[in-house]
């Protein structure tokens, strides 16, 4: 479903040719991060990762509705923000931004930015940022091929600030050994941009969607902490290669946390096979399942809180726009060869 954004649009940069290539759009870069307001803020870019059809650029279009009511952009740069409390809109309003869909063809692939960028002021410092959204996809999905999925997970961690991995149902042992195979490729690219903390890469967000055991650990970010904590323990007699991974995965980013939210009921998921019956679904949030509701717009208030916006970092330096864009080209290009 892909309504039309009045400030905004999404632009594929990056995306694979049939022969494997990466291509890059340099066009839509450099208009985004040459721009007189954003080159010498600093850059916090938000990015989501995972399978496809799995709900990731529905996520990101609420994310961009709560953006929208809380900062001005460079495209709508008198934006009033007058009520964000209010940043859900009406229950019937149909939810526009990154392209979503149901059915089983994939429409996002490669690393696509929304062209619009939120500028914020801190106001305990003064400091200018600027928030840069993009939506990725490839990872656990049988559509993409390994190599490319790596080389996206890759590179999606080296321009993110805050990657969020969107999973569905439970986290698998096989999908913290892909994260960690592909986590290494983008060290190894990164090379020695680690920060003061030793840690190269800064917040990484596990999302589990259509979580079904609250009873265990409860929906929203605390359910999440503690799930976490269970995935994440090295266990004694656990086997070698299973400690590896996680300590690998402590030791690349700065901050881990994750988050659990429900299933969002038939109007949005569809039913089981029978996909056909969302097909007119528009993505209001009148027609989710309440719980789902409440746990995605908490979630999107907590996650997307100034006081949460990290940073990109090269080796413990905040990037501003200007050399976020070089650091970006040069990744890219890195990956095209
Ligand atoms: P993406 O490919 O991961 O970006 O997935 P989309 O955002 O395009 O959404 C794919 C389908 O999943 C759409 O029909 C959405 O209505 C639906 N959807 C959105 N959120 C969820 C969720 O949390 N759980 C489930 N099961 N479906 C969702
Ligand atoms: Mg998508």
């Amino acid at each position: 479903m892909g309504h039309d954004h009045p400030h905004g649009k999404p632009e594929n940069v990056l995306k694979f040719s049939q022969d494997n290539k990466v291509i890059v759009d340099e066009g839509p870069l450099k208009k985004m991060f040459e721009h007189p307001d954003v080159k010498n803020r600093k850059i916090v870019a938000f990015s989501i990762i995972g399978a496809y059809r799995k709900g990731k650029s529905f996520f990101l279009d609420y994310c961009l509705r709560f953006l929208y009511a809380n900062f001005p952009s460079i495209n709508y740069p008198n934006n009033p923000v007058e009520s964000p409390d209010d940043w859900p809109g009406s229950e019937d309003e149909p939810l526009a931004g990154f392209s979503w869909r149901s059915g089983s063809t994939r429409d996002t692939t490669g690393i696509v930015m929304w062209n619009d960028i939120f500028l914020h002021t801190i106001e305990t410092n003064g400091e200018k940022i600027a928030i840069v959204v993009m939506d990725t996809q490839g990872l656990f999905d049988n559509e993409t091929s390994p190599m490319d999925n790596s080389r996206i997970f890759a590179l999606g961690t080296l321009i993110s600030s805050i990657q969020v991995l969107n999973l569905s149902g439970v986290v698998q042992e096989d999908q913290l050994q892909y994260l960690q195979f592909a986590t290494e490729f983008a060290k190894f690219a990164a090379d020695d941009s680690h920060g003061s903390s030793g840690k190269p890469f800064q917040n990484l967000i596990f999302l589990i969607r259509d979580w079904s055991n609250p009873d265990d650990h409860a929906f929203g970010t605390e359910g999440g902490e503690s799930y976490l904590k269970y995935f994440l323990k090295v266990k004694s007699g656990q086997k070698e290669e299973l400690k590896s991974v996680r300590q690998f995965i402590h030791s690349s980013f700065e901050e881990i946390s994750c988050a659990l939210l429900p299933h969002p009921g038939k109007s949005v998921a569809g039913g089981g096979r029978n996909i056909q019956q969302n097909k007119k679904y528009d993505g209001n949030w009148g027609a989710m399942d309440e719980d789902f509701k409440i746990e995605l717009f908490n979630l999107i208030e907590n996650l997307l809180k100034t006081e949460r916006l990290v940073m990109k970092k090269i080796n413990g330096k905040d990037l501003k726009g200007s050399e976020f864009l070089e650091y970006v080209q040069q990744y890219f290009k890195l990956f095209q060869s």
